[in-house]
């Protein structure tokens, strides 16, 4: 049974969908795990540390170089230039309070719940950090 490794991480459901349907053009199998407890549960999501999309470690060189010559989510996910100040990861991604969750707990409480103090999380290293002006 071939033993799967961690290719990247991701936070919600559409982002490994879109970097496993690159892997899979390019003929790389891959699996998706935890990917349906955060479908259900999304706000668990950093909780979990992430959807992890595995691979086969033969093919895992060539699934960063596929996903690494596609950069284009970086411009659908303006976080994703972000690096972490401990590992210089770029695999990171905003916990606590952003905009769209905010606007869910004002529905729901009517409460305004302060917005801006954002912190990332890297799921490198796991430091969490905010930015010198967030
Ligand atoms: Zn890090």
């Amino acid at each position: 049974m071939a033993l799967h490794i961690t290719l990247a991480t991701y936070t919600f459901p559409h982002q490994v969908l879109v970097d496993r349907s690159k892997l899979e053009a390019f003929g790389i199998a891959c699996t998706v795990k935890d990917g349906l407890t955060i479908q259900v549960h999304n706000f668990y999501s950093n909780a979990l540390g992430g959807i992890k999309l595995q691979v086969h470690p033969k093919d895992y060189e060539r699934a960063r170089e596929v996903l690494s010559d596609h950069p284009d989510i970086s411009a659908e996910y303006p976080d994703a230039k972000l690096k972490c100040p401990r590992c210089a990861s770029g695999n990171v991604d905003g916990v606590g309070l952003n905009g769209k969750i905010a606007l869910i707990i004002l529905m729901v409480t009517g409460l305004p719940i302060p917005v801006f103090s954002k912190k990332y999380h890297c799921f490198e290293c796991h430091e969490e950090f905010k930015l010198p002006n967030g």
